[in-house]
């Protein structure tokens, strides 16, 4: 039950950082990485490095194709812890 609100939550970072999560959620997922560690840091890294491009985009606009590679990279680290 508890693990399995963790894989929802993960799948869901993504939505929340675009802001496309539904509304009715959005405090349920605030409420559980606030009080899971393992999802809160998940959720901490992802929104920095999304907060990260955002600022370089800002700045210089760095082509998609970055943007992208570094994704790859963050997922496959994701996935191998
Ligand atoms: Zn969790």
């Amino acid at each position: 039950m508890k693990d399995n609100t963790c894989k929802k939550v993960v799948e869901k970072i993504p939505l929340f950082l675009d802001g496309e999560m539904p509304e009715n959620e959005i405090p349920i997922f605030l409420e559980h990485v606030k009080y899971c560690s393992k999802c809160g840091e998940r959720f901490d890294m992802e929104q920095s490095f999304k907060d990260a491009i955002k600022a370089r985009c800002e700045r210089k606009c760095v082509s998609e194709q970055i943007a992208d590679s570094i994704r790859n990279k963050i997922s496959m680290l994701l996935a191998r812890s």
